[in-house]
């Protein structure tokens, strides 16, 4: 059976190690509309544009905002100096005193270039705090061994641990001859370790030499704090600590200084002093938000010019190794890859995806590189058919009339965001030349997509403390696998 073997690969609970649904909320939370005075009032400061209103009573702004998410500036009747930002929310108006300190505007805490940002974040942090206040008050609950940080960084805390025993043993040993050698092993545990590739092979070689080495005892205890700044960060991010969305436009969370570890402000004093300024020279390809990944990316491993790369290297590079020679492969796809085989080419690409080499005499198992593109697309925070795609989608693929069945997928497919659009005319395309070869490869359509539906669509969560949205996907499980096999045996009409 296709399902049971996928999952005991690959535990369910990797699959929603990261909670989007505050994602769904910022979606959907009101956005700013601006109430415009017609008159600029004589006194208007030079911060302010077309949303001061001059001096105004309560009465008079409740007429005025009259649509959710509705602002304005005025001058307070009742209180001579200052200003007030007043917006219309869940049906109510709220009033808050609104600072200028020469350059930026301000609430609370938080600084905005222009109002509307500031607006558009407290609606978003109003919205959230109004449908999710129960989950914000429980947010930092988890444990820091099952969070999406320990998770996705298990192999290299291992590695980093394993090459600092290796270092411990020498220097406890200190044979004269290698005094030039202990300086450069040191500089090697203390320093940027990932870049030293000339010692790559020696590592792996002593690694395996510590076999008995338990998969409990990665944890690495540095005692070394998290240097953690409050940031901004551009596109979506998800917190390391409690795996849900770093909602808001500014000052969304923290980051470590050292590390790159992101969480919400609140999560990061959970967070135990395992600092490993290694894990800061890794691209953070695995478990990063697609467009977000392909948006910001302009360094190595991108095109290299600075434009949005449509598909992600590991994406292309795995498709390419598996269309040469995995396509008569009996079970490609289904029959699984060794899990530590797979991990460490997931660390190989984090480290520069540029060097990895996926052709057989590098890895000769072609079921590990399906297994590696199978753990990238499943540690997306955002599934590759998102949540609103895959709601129209499972409605149009039961049209009965095949024509306006398949122009219903298109426009549905369509909708997605331009990376996830790309990504997944890639992977459905292939899928579809594996398909074709299904008389030796034994993998048919239906075998594809209950391989493949867990990982392309959002699965619902494991635990009791399930959300609306959770509800909703848990009743729509059963339909995953058949959307999926629509878009593959369609694939030609769907992606032309
Ligand atoms: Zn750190
Ligand atoms: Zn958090």
């Amino acid at each position: 059976m296709t399902s049971s073997e996928e999952g005991e690969q690959q535990p369910r609970s990797t699959s929603s190690m990261w909670k989007s649904y505050l994602y769904q909320l910022q979606q959907e939370a009101p956005t700013p509309f601006l109430v415009p005075c017609e008159d600029k009032p004589p006194d208007t400061p030079p911060h302010y544009g077309q949303e001061y209103h001059g001096t105004m009573g309560r009465h008079r702004c409740q007429e005025l905002l009259s649509r959710e998410g509705s602002y304005l500036v005025r001058h307070s009747d009742t209180s001579y100096g200052f200003y007030t930002l007043s917006l219309r929310f869940n049906g109510q108006i709220k009033h808050y005193r609104l600072y200028h300190d020469g350059r930026q505007h301000y609430v609370g805490e938080k600084r905005f270039d222009c109002l509307r940002s500031l607006v558009a974040d407290g609606l978003v942090t109003l919205y959230i705090e109004l449908k999710a206040g129960e989950q914000l008050r429980n947010i930092s609950a988890g444990s820091y061994v099952n969070s999406p940080h320990y998770t996705l960084t298990r192999s290299i805390r291992k590695q980093i641990q394993s090459r600092r025993k290796v270092a411990a043993n020498r220097e406890n040993v200190k044979p004269r001859k290698q005094k030039v050698a202990e300086k450069e092993v040191k500089k090697e545990v203390d320093g940027s370790i990932f870049y030293v590739s000339s010692k790559k092979e020696e590592t792996v070689e002593e690694e395996e030499g510590e076999g008995e080495e338990k998969e409990e005892s990665c944890e690495v205890t540095t005692q070394r704090p998290h240097r953690f700044h409050v940031n901004t960060f551009s596109g979506l991010h998800w917190c390391g600590f409690c795996g849900h969305f770093l909602w808001g436009f500014v000052w969304q969370g923290v980051k470590c200084q050292d590390c790159g570890l992101k969480a919400h402000k609140q999560c990061s004093c959970k967070v135990p002093n395992d600092c490993c300024p290694d894990l800061n020279h890794l691209h953070n390809i695995f478990g990063v938000d697609l467009t977000t990944s392909l948006g910001v990316k302009t360094g190595p491993g991108s095109s290299g010019t600075g434009e949005v790369m449509e598909v992600p290297s590991v994406v292309t590079e795995c498709v390419a190794e598996v269309e040469a020679r995995g396509l008569t492969s009996e079970g490609i796809y289904r029959v699984p890859g060794s899990q530590e085989q797979i991990e460490t080419l997931k660390l190989a690409f984090e480290r520069d995806g540029n060097r990895v080499c996926l052709n057989e005499r590098s890895v000769s198992d072609i079921n590990v590189v399906a297994g590696l593109l199978k753990l990238y697309l499943r540690l997306l925070p955002i599934p590759l058919i998102t949540t609103q795609c895959f709601t129209t989608l499972q409605t149009v693929c039961k049209l009965s009339d095949p024509e306006a069945r398949i122009s219903s997928i298109r426009e549905a497919v369509l909708t997605l965001p331009p990376a996830h659009f790309a990504t997944l005319k890639a992977i459905i395309t292939h899928l579809g030349r594996v398909y074709e070869h299904c008389a030796v490869n034994k993998m048919s359509a239906t075998s594809l997509s209950t391989v493949f539906a867990p990982t392309l669509i959002q699965s619902p969560p494991q635990t009791s403390n399930l959300q609306p949205a959770d509800l909703l996907a848990l009743a729509n499980t059963s339909l995953q696998p058949r959307v999926v096999e629509v878009l593959i045996i369609y694939h030609r009409d769907v992606f032309q």
